[in-house]
């Protein structure tokens, strides 16, 4: 473990669920779901909750193996707590909840195998820059602002906002604004919501229209269209896969301020 700062300790299923307790009470995650017509539907039939773990001593050390693999900077993340979920929650994606907690609904690939492949690095190293952003929220505003990105203040018309998908790692400040683009995540189909079909939107925050593919002004070379809801995931996919965008201006600014 040396000396970095950064400690992962995968829960008990008993303090998991204080933990989890304790995060909605910060976030009010899974209210805002519950009370959202869209959200709700789309969260129907998934368990929100912390699964039975087998042996947290063997996943702890698991996690800690491989934090010399992990960005230098993220270390001061500092204590981390992992929640293993159910798996259908949250449809099975790993997110992050306040104020220290990676969740995963499924840790099936390192149970069977006991190898940590290099996706399952990827996933953590995306999830611990959630962690990382929630603890040092002045930082990443400062990077946002430098790749051109500022929270938005205003409001997105009602047709827009009823098929709307939250995110548990950007719920606390959801709307951001690039130039004139404001980007809103929405269920491909208002009547069925899936969590895992979603698109990105782009609201023209002047003119009130959208678009439904990503505008050439606030396009990165490389990135998925889902990493475009939110400055959080930009950043996120781009440091957890740095080869894939090492080209790209926006690489080189996020790397002043993150030793990636
Ligand atoms: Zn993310």
């Amino acid at each position: 473990m040396g000396n970095s700062p950064l400690h992962f300790t995968v829960l008990e299923k008993e303090d998991a669920i204080q933990a989890l307790l304790q995060a909605e009470r910060i976030d009010h995650y899974l209210e805002e779901c519950h009370d959202d017509l869209s959200n709700s539907l789309a969260r129907l039939n998934y368990a929100y909750q912390p699964n039975r773990v087998s042996s947290t001593a063997y996943y702890t050390n698991a996690f800690n193996q491989i934090v010399s693999k992990i960005p230098k900077q993220l270390h001061s993340a500092g204590e981390v707590a992992i929640v293993v979920l159910m798996p259908s929650a949250d449809g099975g994606m790993p997110h992050t909840r306040p104020p220290n907690i990676i969740c995963y609904p499924d840790l099936s690939g390192i149970l069977h195998t006991g190898i940590i492949t290099n996706s399952f690095v990827r996933t953590l190293i995306h999830e611990l820059c959630h962690v990382h952003q929630r603890k040092f929220p002045v930082m990443w505003a400062t990077i946002f602002e430098a790749i051109g990105w500022i929270p938005w203040r205003g409001e997105i018309p009602t047709r827009l906002d009823n098929y709307r998908r939250y995110n548990p790692d950007t719920i606390d400040s959801s709307l951001w604004i690039h130039g004139e683009w404001v980007p809103i995540p929405v269920f491909k189909d208002g009547t069925k919501p899936v969590l895992s079909d979603v698109e990105i939107w782009f609201y023209h925050a002047t003119d009130g229209y959208h678009v439904k593919s990503v505008p050439n002004d606030i396009r990165i070379e490389g990135l998925p269209a889902s990493a475009y809801e939110h400055p959080r995931e930009i950043t996120a996919y781009m440091i957890s896969e740095p080869e894939q965008y090492i080209r790209t201006s926006e690489y080189a600014i996020i790397k002043k301020y993150v030793d990636i």
